[in-house]
Parts: C-alpha cells; structure tokens; sequence
C-alpha cells in the first residue's frame, strides 16, 4: 500500500514535473504576415540572423522566413546568397565559413541551432524554410534529405510552418519525404493544377504573377493551395493582397502589414467587388471602362476622347492626360448654335473621361481610388459618382458623389461634395467640404467614400473629414438608395476649373491613377 502510494507520488512528481518543463504548444497565430529573412529592418538586424527570428516572433508574425543552404561538409546552414564572407558556401566547410560573424557578432547559424532558437519562447510563429536550389541535383536532394530528417531529431514538426523553394525537384523530394508536410513553390512557372498534381500545397508567387494573371487566384482556391506572395512593401499592394483574401504576404515590413491589416476596409466587413489594379498594358479594360466623347459640361474646354494620348495603361498605372492640342469638334453646327456644344468648331485640348457607366454600378459600399493628381491651373480632374439612371433622370435629381474633385488654382485643397434635388451647387445648397492635401502632386493618396443608407463618409487618406448623414426625408434629400456608377476625369477650363482662367504651359499634364477599387458588406 504504502509503496504504491509512494510510486503514485513519484508519478505524478514526474508528470507535473515534465509539464512544467514542456514547451507551450505552438499555434501559428492567426494573421496573414511573414517576416521576410525574419523581422531585421526596423531594429538594423542582419537579414537571416536568430535575432530577427526573435523578433518576428516578438511581433507575433504568422511566418518567418529564411533561407538555406549547404556548406561543402553538407552542413545546413541559414544565409542568403551563394557565397559568405568572400566564400563560395558549396567548396567551402563550415568550420572555414563560421569564422566570418554576422554583422551583430552572431556566428553563422546553422539549420539546427536556428530551429532551436525558433522552438525557444515561441507560441506564434512558424518557420518558413527557403531551402536554396544548387545547379547540382545530387546536392538538392542531399539538402532536402537532411532538413527533413533534422526537423525530425529535433522533433520540430509543429514549428515548421512550410518548405519553400525555387527549386520544383526539392519541394517534390520533400514531399515524397514526407507527404503531410507544407510546401510553397516560388518560382511562378507552375499552374495551380500542376503544383495540385505534384503533392505541393502552396502557392507563393511574386506578387506581379497574381496582378497579371487573373486566374491564378481563383484556380488556387480551386485546387485548395494556400496563397502567399513575395516579397510586398508598399501599402498598396499588401492592401490588395489582404482584399483578395491572401493567406500570407511575405515582407520586408512585417509592422506596415500589421497596420494595414489593422487599417483595411476588410476589417470592419467590407469585401472587394469589383477593381482596376491597372496591371496590363495598352488601352483601359473595356469590360470595365467606357469613355464620354466630345464637349460634354460645364463649359469646360477639353475635348474628351478615347485616344491612347489621353488614356492609357502602362506600369502598373492608369496614365490619364490633358494635352494641348486643337481637334475638330464633330458635334459643331455653327457658331450661331445656341448650345455650347454645337457652336464651339474647334476644342484646344484633349483630355480622358472613364466612366462605368453600363458597365458597373453600386449601391453602398467603399469606393476608393489611389492616386497622384495633375498639377496647374486651370486643370478640374475628378473622381465622382452619378445616378444610374441619368440622363433618363436629370441631374441633378439622380444625385451626385464627388468623392475627391481637385482645381489647379487651388492647389493645397481637395473637395468632396454631394449634390441633390434638394441639396446643389444652382441653388447654393450642395453639402460638400474641402480639405487640405499635403503634396496632391508628388505623392500618391487615397481617396474614398463608404456610403451606407445611414451616412456618406468621405477619406482622404486614413483620415474622414466629411461626413453626411441620411436627414431620412424624400429621394430630393437622398437619392442614394440606388445604384450610381462612377467616372474618372481630367477636366480643362469650365465653370470651376476655370475660374482664374488655364495655364497653358502645363501640358501635357499627366494624373496616374494606381488602382480602383470597389468594397462591399454581403450584410447591406
Ligand atoms: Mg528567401
């Protein structure tokens, strides 16, 4: 009896014991950023040390990434390019290589050590191995074959959040190795079929294969591949990624990423619709743009036309421009006509005008459109929204959401206005705001609406600066229950824009529009 007792309480002794002593399970926390060679830019880390693996960790990334390669003695070790302290890391051993410390006096890590350092204190972040391909084969499947069997000794299986390669044959090897773990292919040559067929699991592409290639995403969901990207910095492309649903964006900037996730219109319900990133070359998508022709308001001078001059897609942009140059009006009767557009032979400019207009329309949502605005005066460019049902229904009873109109003569301010039955411009009672724009002409902003049947909020950047609510009172007060479509213009002269007269050594005047893109809540 009493021994029983006894070993009872060394058992327990024993299992309490070993739990104090066990790790805490490891759960890749559950957001979508990366760390690309760990978290090293902020702190000035090296790239691939243990100290930017600490510190992705510190931030909680989901993943952090490194790369590995193999010394001449076949040991593994984690660096980046082929060669180490003036070495080529394959005809040198490691003992010669480690004598050579990083910058922050680490000594080269191994693959072990660096694993080990990743299963210390760590309850989020998963470990994304690069293993680096060699022009020889034998070496790849060498490689291949250690990293799994170390992972293995080191019984590291949980921290290991995926195999990442260049090199198809090494993801092929490891997953004959091992067939449950992750692997992501970064290459970009492999259809989502054919990863599917050869056992990998993931996709993880440079960013642009995605941009140029609208199949990609959805085939991947298709064949059940996670979706990663490399290796996204900027603002606007992490927001995309995160809009289309990425399971992982791979970056240089893990803390932007958190931001963004933070920031973007996804977290608080909003899902991407519909969208120009402006990634292919030549003309506007005529499945998703239309453009007004001729005179068409305001008394403006520019003649809109659909040429390439004015429109045109090219490096990732939209390139709208205003031009000086005189065309021959095709709407001109004589000069006698008692409508502007008919009396006006010729026009002194060009300028683009897109518009959705029956090709895309919305009620609610975000919509927002990033931009560099055209500088000088006597320049109108605009990003507005009107009534479906315009002209049938006249303005400006069909309403009217001028998300963002900007005029060269007033160079520090942005407007966002509404204009209604009730409220407009004619009777002096439109509801707009302005605001002023660090920079309209030498940086990229964003501007937004999210319009819901409570409120129009208007952005500029992050920031909300105008605000108009639903008065709940007629469809003159709020026509805004319908859908609108919306247009992008370059305006030249008119009413607003050409108040303090144009200036004619502005031209051409260029506006690159980086994207357009379209939020909605399945909830509206
Ligand atoms: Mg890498």
């Amino acid at each position: 009896m009493t021994s029983k007792i006894l070993f009872l309480s060394i058992l327990s002794f024993l299992l309490l014991g070993c739990e104090k002593n066990e790790q805490q399970p490891i759960q890749f926390a559950e957001n979508v950023v990366v760390a690309h060679r760990g978290a090293w830019k902020t702190d000035g880390l090296p790239k691939n040390s243990i100290a930017a693996l600490k510190r992705a960790i510190e931030l909680g990334c989901t993943g952090s990434e490194f790369d590995v390669r193999m010394t001449k003695d076949t040991v593994l070790i984690v660096t980046h390019d082929p060669e180490y302290g003036g070495l080529n890391i394959e005809e040198t051993n490691y003992a010669e290589l480690a004598k050579t410390k990083l910058p922050n006096g680490e000594v080269l890590p191994t693959l072990k050590e660096f694993i080990q350092a990743g299963m210390a204190d760590n309850t989020t972040t998963g470990l994304v191995c690069e293993l680096k391909p060699s022009d020889n084969a034998d070496r790849n499947k060498i490689m291949a074959l250690k990293a799994v069997q170390l992972v293995e000794e080191l019984k590291a299986e949980a921290y290991l959040h995926s195999y990442i390669s260049f090199g198809y044959d090494i993801l092929k090897e490891i997953h004959e190795l091992n067939p449950t773990v992750k692997t992501q292919y970064l290459t970009g040559d492999k259809s989502p079929l054919e990863l599917k067929t050869d056992g990998i699991t993931g996709l993880d592409y440079h960013y642009n294969s995605y941009l140029s290639n609208n199949e990609l995403i959805p085939s991947a969901r298709e064949h059940n591949l996670s979706l990663n990207a490399w290796t996204v910095n900027d603002a606007s492309t992490i927001d995309w990624l995160i809009a289309n649903d990425f399971d992982f964006i791979t970056t240089d900037e893990p803390e932007l990423a958190f931001e963004r996730v933070k920031k973007h219109p996804s977290s608080t319900g909003y899902e991407l619709v519909w969208g120009d990133e402006f990634n292919y070359i030549g003309k506007p998508d005529s499945t998703k743009w239309a453009f007004e022709k001729g005179l068409v308001r305001n008394q403006e001078a520019q003649y809109y036309t659909d040429e390439l001059t004015n429109a045109r897609v090219a490096d990732g942009m939209l390139i709208m421009t205003a031009v000086k140059e005189q065309v021959k009006n095709e709407s001109f009767e004589s000069t006698e006509h008692k409508r502007w557009q008919n009396n006006r032979e010729f026009a002194e400019y060009t300028a683009p005008s897109l518009t959705t207009k029956g090709k895309a329309a919305w009620t609610y949502g975000r919509i927002e459109v990033r931009a560099k605005l055209p500088e000088g005066r006597g320049l109108w460019p605009a990003f507005w929204m009107l009534g479906e049902d315009f002209p049938e229904v006249a303005w400006p009873t069909c309403g009217e959401i001028d998300i963002m109109e900007h005029v060269g003569h007033r160079p520090d301010s942005i407007f966002s206005t509404i204009h209604t039955e009730a409220y407009n411009h004619m009777k002096g009672t439109h509801k707009g705001k302005k605001i002023f724009i660090d920079q309209p002409y030498d940086s990229f902003h964003v501007f937004a609406v999210e319009w819901t049947p409570k409120n129009m909020q208007f952005f500029l950047d992050d920031a909300m600066y105008n605000e108009i609510e639903n008065e709940n009172k007629t469809t003159a007060e709020w026509p805004f229950d319908d859908n609108f479509f919306l247009k992008l213009n370059i305006a030249v002269g008119g009413m607003l824009g050409g108040r303090e007269g144009i200036d004619d050594e502005i031209f051409p005047a260029e506006m690159l529009v980086d994207y357009v893109r379209v939020y909605q809540k399945t909830d509206k």
